[in-house]
This record gives C-alpha cells, sequence and structure tokens, in this order.
C-alpha cells in the first residue's frame, strides 16, 4: 500500500497525487483510501451527529476493494480542493464531487485514474535511466549552468570542462559502437551519445 502526506492511497493515486505536487498544485490530503475496519471506525464515530461516513462496504467510496479509484478527501477550507480538482481536470479527466454538502469530497473513475497514472509516470520517468553516473551528473550539472541568464567566470570556466568531459565520453562511446553490428543498441549508447553531442 502506497501513502501520500502520510495518508494511506492506491499506488496510482500516490504516483498521480505526487506528479499533482510536482507541479505544484497546492493541497492537503485528509483522507484517502481505507480500510473496512477504518471505515468501521468511522461510522461509529460520525454515527450519533449525522452521519458523515458511508456505511462500510467494500465498495464504499473510500474502499472501492480491488479498485485503484477510491474517492479523496482534500481539505477545501484552503482551497486546495479547488487547485485539485481544476488539475486533474485541466488533464481530461472529471472530478465529480459526488456527496453533496461535501466539498471536499472528490472521486475519478477507473479509466480517468488509469489516464492520469500514464502521463504522471510518463512525465516522471528519468530520461537519463541507463546512463553512468557521472554523464548524469554532467548534464544535470550542464543544463543547470545554460539555464542561467548570465554567468560568472567561474561558472564559464566549469561549463567549458564539462562540455570538454562530454566530448571525450562521446567519442569514447562512438568508438565503442562502432566496433561491432549492434553495439549501438547496448548500454544506451545511441541515446547517450545523443544526449552528450547536443552538449558538447
Ligand atoms: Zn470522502
Amino acid at each position: 500500500m502506497a501513502s501520500f502526506q502520510g495518508k494511506r492511497v492506491s499506488g496510482k493515486w500516490a504516483v498521480v497525487l505526487r506528479w499533482a505536487e510536482k507541479q505544484g498544485v497546492r493541497f492537503s490530503l485528509t483522507s484517502g483510501q481505507r480500510t473496512m475496519a477504518d471505515q468501521w471506525r468511522l461510522y461509529r464515530v460520525f454515527q450519533s451527529g449525522g452521519n458523515l461516513a458511508a456505511f462500510p462496504s467494500p465498495l464504499a467510496p473510500h474502499i472501492r476493494k480491488g479498485f485503484s479509484n477510491h474517492a479523496l478527501d482534500v481539505n477545501s477550507l484552503d482551497g486546495g480542493e479547488t487547485r485539485l480538482e481544476r488539475w486533474v481536470e485541466s488533464k481530461g479527466v472529471d472530478w465529480k464531487n459526488t456527496v453533496p454538502g461535501e466539498s471536499w469530497h472528490g472521486e475519478i473513475s477507473r479509466a480517468g485514474l488509469n489516464k492520469l497514472y500514464k502521463m504522471a509516470k510518463k512525465a516522471m520517468a528519468d530520461p537519463l535511466k541507463g546512463y553512468r553516473a557521472d554523464e548524469k551528473r554532467w548534464i544535470r550539472e550542464y543544463d543547470d549552468l545554460n539555464r542561467l541568464k548570465k554567468r560568472t567566470a567561474k561558472q564559464s570556466t566549469r561549463r567549458n570542462a564539462l562540455r570538454r568531459a562530454m566530448a571525450k565520453r562521446r567519442k569514447g562511446i562512438w568508438r565503442a559502437a562502432e566496433r561491432r553490428k549492434g553495439a549501438w543498441d547496448k548500454y544506451r549508447r545511441r541515446d547517450r551519445y545523443r544526449s552528450l553531442r547536443a552538449r558538447s
């Protein structure tokens, strides 16, 4: 079982919510996926004063046993629920407040969650996976330096040193890849070569 902001959520929701957070959406999750025991506890707590918790059943919105798209409760007083809802809808997925009077309670369809999950996986995949550790470091540092509007002399020197290191590695990859048939397709040589070539 995965968690997000310390709350239990399905693995797919965890990935999607992490992506939302990474994209700068501010919200706080108050409740995610519940077990039957959690639901019974809430049901009993709320029984005295107008029941705010659904009757415990495997299909209750926050349980949805066997499915990933359980309901989420997101704090709505600070605007977080609206921000998350808008973000979900900006990705082409419907967010529904299915319980009248509970502006914090949102649900999306199974297909909707699958769609968001796929988008999140793609967006957050490490494009440098399989690259050598030093290549990752060079590329990231170089890109950081390149984003600066103005570089100090020291930063320019460093940038040049990185270019030299990457050029040298790129030539090494080229030699290794040209040595025999099919060698370009091993160890991500083609991608590594291209990434380094673009920066040196
Ligand atoms: Zn709820």
